[in-house]
């Protein structure tokens, strides 16, 4: 935005701004460095938004590389890009258009940015298609927040899409509801960016989508192209058989361990949500007028969580979400667990999963008193360890913690360490 433009907009703040200077403010935008995370169809859209609305100091974090199929939705890219960086891709074309804008491109996973480099930001933005990768970011800023030093709150904006729906919030560490307060009202269903299951699968869900997706399509062409085209449906047991055939093959020429099932396959293929532009584009600017609003404090920000539904007609609602007292990341209280004397190590390691959403937690025994160590119950790694600890599975909990009343959990999905306290049924 131009200056003349900008300055306009916040010489008339809003009834509800306190404290408020406009050159202040003004500063505040050309000054405050913003870190967005993601560069794909939101991220697109979050760069385009913060450099036209003045903002002048942005990094954007992407590992990823373009891909034909990205381009429909993910605008800053052209042919000549695929195969190329998306940050790096991103930000030269916004700094073509922009050049008062600085973006710079960090190629690499957000969790490979140090600790000292995050606190320089001002604000994180997220446009991201990944749990994994919002969790850690939430957890990580959340950690950060130190009471002495007001600089090391950073305030989160997650934006998400899923089809015509998709959601803003806005997060201040330790003081709002954080990302993982809401974790369980995620759909259990998990969904895969299209080309991730063309190009480059990691998962059996991958191999499962792709030949569901594509292959099918693909096979049916090459039969007989004059004869009209058969839909693949997941009641006909023929053609669940070759899926879980083609879809097995697939997941051994990329190394993925694992077994395919007929009702996994099935679970995996009955739900499939595809990216849709135009909900990019209005969840990513409800993230950056936030973010306009955040950093000059011209207009009271959001209270806290806007979802924005466009298959029902269009219908937006915000209200606050509140924070959970047991928030394995925010919460004041302990994670409670309920355990059988009698049940196996292995049932509580399966509960945990299944209720925080962690891939492969390790749990170690905290003592009631300072003077005893704490005793490890299960290691998930590295290997050396996982195999000393293993046969503590079998073994019933009430002979593992004895008078221990607490755990420790540890687990990729989380950057901190879980304090769980047993609640004896
Ligand atoms: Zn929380």
């Amino acid at each position: 935005m131009a200056l003349s433009h900008l300055r306009k907009l916040l010489n008339n703040p809003g009834p509800f701004a306190d404290a408020y200077d406009p050159e202040e403010a003004t500063k505040a935008i050309q000054t405050t460095k913003i870190l967005v995370v993601g560069a794909g169809g939101l991220g697109c859209e979050i760069l385009v938004n913060l450099a036209c609305l003045g903002f002048e100091s942005i990094d954007v974090v992407d590992m990823d590389t373009i891909d034909l199929t990205n381009l429909n939705r993910q605008f800053l890219f052209r042919k000549k890009d695929v195969g190329q960086p998306k940050a790096q891709i991103a930000a030269e074309a916004i700094q073509r258009r922009m050049p008062n804008c600085r973006v710079t491109p960090i190629v690499s996973k957000v969790q490979d940015i140090p600790m000292d480099q995050l606190y320089t930001y001002g604000l994180v933005i997220c446009g991201l298609d990944s749990v994994e990768a919002r969790r850690w970011v939430n957890a990580t800023l959340v950690s950060m927040v130190d009471d002495d030093d007001p600089q090391s709150l950073k305030a989160l904006i997650d934006g998400g899409c899923e089809g015509f729906r998709g959601q803003a919030r806005v997060i201040l560490p330790t003081i709002t509801s954080c990302y993982e307060c809401s974790l369980d009202m995620l759909p259990s269903k998990k969904t895969y960016p299209i080309c991730t299951i063309a190009n480059k699968p990691r998962l059996l869900e991958h191999c499962v989508e792709w030949a569901y997706v594509l292959q099918w399509q693909a096979e049916q062409g090459e039969k007989d192209p004059s004869s009209e085209q058969i839909p693949f449906n997941p009641e006909l047991p023929e053609h669940m058989d070759w899926l879980v055939r083609t879809a097995s093959e697939r997941a051994k020429e990329f190394n993925i361990p694992g077994v395919i099932t007929h009702s996994s396959a099935q679970g995996i293929v009955k739900n499939i949500i595809p990216s849709v532009a135009s909900t990019n584009a209005i969840i990513a600017a409800a993230c950056c007028t936030e973010a306009f609003k955040l950093v000059t404090g011209c207009n009271p920000i959001l209270d806290n969580y806007m979802m924005y539904t466009g298959d029902q007609g269009v219908y937006t609602y915000s209200f606050s979400l509140e924070k959970q007292k047991d928030c394995p990341v925010c919460g004041i209280e302990a994670v409670l667990l309920p355990v059988c004397g009698n049940e196996p190590l292995s049932a509580v390691v399966n509960r945990l999963k299944e209720k925080y959403r962690l891939s492969n937690p390790s749990l170690s025994l905290t003592p009631n008193s300072s003077s005893t160590p704490t005793r490890p119950l299960y290691y998930a790694a590295p290997p050396s360890l996982e195999a000393s600890t293993r046969s503590n599975l079998s073994i019933s909990m009430r002979e593992l913690c004895q008078q221990c009343r607490s755990l420790t959990v540890t687990d990729t999905q989380l950057p901190v360490s879980m304090k769980v306290v047993l609640r004896w049924e």
